[in-house]
This record gives C-alpha cells, structure tokens and sequence, in this order.
C-alpha cells in the first residue's frame, strides 16, 4: 500500500522525470567529469548544463552555484566560510529555530571560543528584528537566519535582513532549504550573500545540496583537495545527482504555480476542517508569513508519538516536529523558542504537503484524525485537567 504522504519538510519522493535522467550516470556514462578525453567530457559538458539550470531556478550566475552533499554540508560551509575568511571576528548572530544544521554548529561555536547570539521569536514564530540589529557589531563575522522554518513553515523577512547587514558590511547567510521551489526569488537583486538549499526537500535525491555563493564574496574552503567547483570544494563530483538536482531544478519552477495554488488549498482545507472537527487544537506558527504547504497544528493534552503511532496504523506520514526531534520526548526547540505551553507543544502534529498529495487524501485524513484524537485524549489524565481549567 502506498502512504499517504504528509511528511514533505522531511524529505521528498524523487520525481519519475529526475531519476530517469539520473539513471544513465550510473551505468553507461560513468565518466569523471575532469577526464581529458570525450568520454569524461561529455559528463562534465551536462554537468554545466545542470549548474546553469540551478542557477536559473535562483536567479545567481553559474560560477556562484557550488554543489555539495547535503544542506547540512551547505551551511556547515557557510559558516565556516565567513569564519575563516574573518579570522579576526569572533562574533555570529543565528535564530533560536534554526534547523540542528545551524543550531548545533552555533553552539559548538558558542563553546570554541565564539560569541554567538540567537535571536528569540514570539508566540506566532516571528523573528524578533530589533533584537537582531541591536545585536550588530564591529566584531560580527556572519550572520544567519533561515528564510522559511521546518517545522512550522514560518517564512522570515531574509531580503530586509540581508539590506540591514549588509549596511555594516558582515555577510549573511540563509538556510533556504524550505522555500526553493515554493517561492519565487532572484538573488541577483538581493543582498544575501549566502543561501543553502537541499536536493531530497525538492524532488530530487537524498545527498545532493547546494551552496550559493555571491561573485565577490570572501570565501574560504570546507573540503580541500582537488580543484572542483572552482577550488570551493574540493571531491569528485556526484555526477547522477547533480544532474538530478538539475532536473529537478527545472521542474520546480514548472510547479510552482500548483504549490501555490492547489497545495495551498488542500493545506488551506486539511487545516480548517481538523480545527473545526477537533475541539482544544490550535496552528502554530505564523498564520500570515508560511509557507503554501506546511501546518503545523498542536492537539492539546495529547501525545504526538502516540499520535503518529495511531496515523501509521492507516498508513498516514506526518511529523511531531521536525525528524530530528521526534525519538526524544522533549518538546521541540522551536515550538519551546515560540512559548508554545507543554501540553500543546507535546500534542503537535507537522503536516507538510507536496504536488503529489490528492484531495482523497487529504479528505482521509480529515476523517481518520478525530477519532484518534479522540481515544487518545479518554486515555489521558490531563485531558480532564483541561476540560476543568
Ligand atoms: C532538511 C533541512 C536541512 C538539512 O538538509 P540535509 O540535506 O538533510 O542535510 C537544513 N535546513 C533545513 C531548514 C531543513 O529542512
């Protein structure tokens, strides 16, 4: 049986048209890109072509696009970058939301010798701007702050923020890894200096990312050894990804319109019905600034495991957080940064949709939801608290 797959901001199907012009790199074109002779050569010349693509779905040039292994790879690249490249700096300023990929590097910066400053949110998931230019200063090397948020779909103001730093000269980073292929975006108008995105969140395939560097920026390199992406970082290329990433980078700018329109709407529908159909729940996150395809909706006084226990039984795929977070019983940092109380931040359930869900599916799920909630919540002792209080 195939799910019902409501568990996009973890990862995506690879789309039929990416794998079949992935497939050839793994047999018969298996040439290294570098090779002096054709047979290489042919590899490296759709190679171009792939990077060309990519760069036309963000509006950069194809010298500023580095391809690396995964969007973890892309930040950690960034960051490192700008700290490498400013050795005299020891200061970066992040968000308290960051996906792990900053967060963790950020506090392992923390404990090395950097100050590092994360910028809180409030109740709605908003970014706290004042706090964040107050926060600028002589000594800061970077700063970083992701365009739109995985576990509640909470889009950040990036462009203003980039304007506003780039007026003190720091670099800026973004982990744009949720918005690519939803919004429309044109660095080369921008002031974002740096921007990572990932290929399994946008139909192509697990172990594929990309780092987007500005002309002109001072870069220095993660990866060293060999001279490929211009020196920047340094491993034979992933040839078949690339050229998936590249597909893939076509194909999202076709789709863009249907994420924005149609998966807007079963998100939209998916949304009001489970709020009206379930009594003591509540979205997440900011109603206005999200994303088309994520709603991140806390049932109070229930359990998220115990949830996505109960949906897997008919084949349903969500999240009670982001992937990296559900295994531990903790509430997820984010929904704990936005002041999300206890009892609605444990019963949280992401749902985060792709051009591949149905509206069937999305009518099976606002079926099957209230009756799970509802035997969950008989079994809970504080949902009797929360009938009193
Ligand atoms: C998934 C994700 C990443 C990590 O990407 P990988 O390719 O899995 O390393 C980073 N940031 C955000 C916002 C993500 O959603």
């Amino acid at each position: 049986m195939n799910p019902i797959y409501m568990d996009n901001n973890a990862t995506t199907r690879v789309a039929p048209e990416v794998l079949e012009e992935m497939l050839p790199y793994f047999s018969d074109l298996y040439g290294n890109p570098s090779s002096m002779h054709t047979f290489g050569g042919n590899v490296g010349s759709t190679l171009k072509k792939a990077r060309e693509n990519v760069a036309g779905l963000l509006g950069a040039l194809p010298e500023e696009i580095l391809f690396t292994s995964c969007g973890t790879e892309s930040d950690s690249t960034a960051i490192h970058a700008a700290l490498r490249s400013n050795p005299e700096k020891k200061h970066i300023i992040t968000t308290r939301v960051e996906h792990p990929a900053v967060k963790n590097l950020g506090e392992y910066l923390a404990n090395n010798g950097y100050r590092v400053t994360f910028v809180p949110v409030d109740r709605d998931g908003r970014l706290d701007e004042d706090f964040l230019y107050k926060s600028l200063s002589d000594d800061t090397a970077l700063v970083s702050v992701m365009w739109a948020n995985n576990e509640t779909g909470t889009i950040f103001p990036v462009e203003k923020i980039a304007r506003k730093v780039r007026e003190w000269g720091i670099v800026f980073h973004t982990d744009a890894v949720q918005v690519v292929g939803k919004i429309p975006m044109n660095l080369a108008d921008s002031a974002i200096d740096m921007f990572s995105l990932s290929g399994h969140k946008l139909h192509a395939p697990k172990g594929i990312g990309v780092l987007y560097v500005r002309k002109g920026t001072k870069f220095a390199p993660f990866l060293m050894g060999g001279h490929q992406e211009g020196g920047r970082r340094a491993g034979t290329e992933n040839t078949a990804s690339i050229i998936g990433m590249g597909r893939a980078a076509r194909l999202v700018v076709d789709s863009m319109e249907d994420e924005n329109t149609r998966v807007r709407a079963l998100r939209d529908k998916l949304e009001k019905e489970l709020l009206k159909r379930i009594p003591a729940s509540m979205v997440n996150g900011d109603p206005e600034n999200r994303l088309p395809n994520t709603t991140s909706i806390a049932f109070e006084y229930v359990e998220g495991e115990a949830i996505l226990l109960l949906m897997d039984q008919h084949g349903i795929c969500a999240s009670s957080g982001s992937a990296c977070t559900s295994g531990s019983l903790e509430p997820s940092h984010v929904l704990r940064a936005m002041g999300v109380p206890f009892t609605a931040a444990h019963g949280t359930i992401r749902y985060s949709l792709s051009i591949y869900n149905t509206e069937e599916e999305v009518d099976f799920v606002i079926e099957k939801m209230p009756p799970i909630i509802e035997r969950l919540r008989r079994m809970s002792p504080f949902w009797k608290e929360g009938q009193i209080s």
